[in-house]
């Protein structure tokens, strides 16, 4: 068995006095999917948070392609190149074009050829439909456009994984299953990817597995197939029967 590509271990995490999060531990095999599910507030963004360096833990370890994460702002500045994010607000800078808002981390980070991060920038921008919007600004742009650019943004820097906190939940519904069918397009291509949503067909869809948590813990972790059909706890049966 290959390593997998992320390994949490019993990673805690507290603001001021409050846990948030408890004892978290699981895998992310390399190509696969991990959907996060859980109530509002059971502590899916903080934990995608940490896995990015945006946030600060109190314990546990953070295992990423074959290296055990010292959590330095330097060694997060090194892996935030590897490891995408991509959240509900979409945070592109207003004064840039799109083009130039995809190149940033790319050439500026990066310090890869302009020609040639532009080259696969337009090329990413066409797979999503949005290469008619190279020069546009943000404010040009619908939620949903802007979404794509984010996503395109997050992958022109090659990341080995990507994670996805709620990406949709912005949108007017009409722009929703457009920016899905990229993230579904990614888990064909076999992107590995952590993703935060509240559309369960979606989830259904693309989850490997399902980790579904509740008060900073995990609750169950159960392969995707099964957990809509047969959740292992209650608490995941009737949260689902909640989200129908
Ligand atoms: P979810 O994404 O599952 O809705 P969050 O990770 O956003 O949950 O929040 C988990 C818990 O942490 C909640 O109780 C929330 O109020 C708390 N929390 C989140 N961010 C902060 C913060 N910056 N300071 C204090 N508490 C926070
Ligand atoms: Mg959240």
């Amino acid at each position: 068995m290959a390593e997998p590509l992320l390994k949490v271990e019993h990673l805690k995490k507290s603001y001021g006095e409050k846990r948030v999060l408890e004892d978290i531990s699981f895998e992310v095999e390399e190509g696969s999917v991990v959907v996060l599910l859980g109530p509002s507030g059971s502590g899916k963004s903080t934990l995608i948070r940490c896995l990015n360096g945006l946030e600060a833990f109190q314990g546990g370890t953070i295992m990423f392609n074959g290296e055990t994460v010292r959590p330095s702002p330097k060694n997060w500045r090194r892996l935030r190149q590897q490891i995408g994010m991509v959240f509900q607000s979409y945070d592109l800078f207003p004064n840039m074009t799109v083009l130039e808002n995809i190149l940033l981390g790319a050439v500026k980070v990066q310090k890869r050829k302009r020609d040639e991060a532009a080259r696969q920038a337009m090329s990413l921008l066409k797979e999503v439909g949005m290469e008619q919007y190279a020069n546009a600004y943000p404010r040009q742009l619908s939620g949903g456009q802007k979404q794509r650019v984010a996503i395109v943004r997050a992958l022109e820097l090659n990341p080995k994984l990507m994670l996805f906190d709620e990406v949709t939940a912005s949108l007017d519904p009409e722009m929703v299953r457009g920016v899905l069918e990229i993230i579904l397009r990614l888990a064909r291509e076999k992107m590995t990817m952590i993703v935060v949503t509240h559309e369960m067909n979606f989830a259904r869809q693309i989850g490997d597995k399902i980790l579904f948590l509740e008060d900073g813990k995990i609750l169950e972790e159960t392969p995707g197939r099964q957990f809509f059909t047969k959740p292992q706890t209650e608490r995941a049966k009737s949260f689902l029967e909640s989200m129908d």
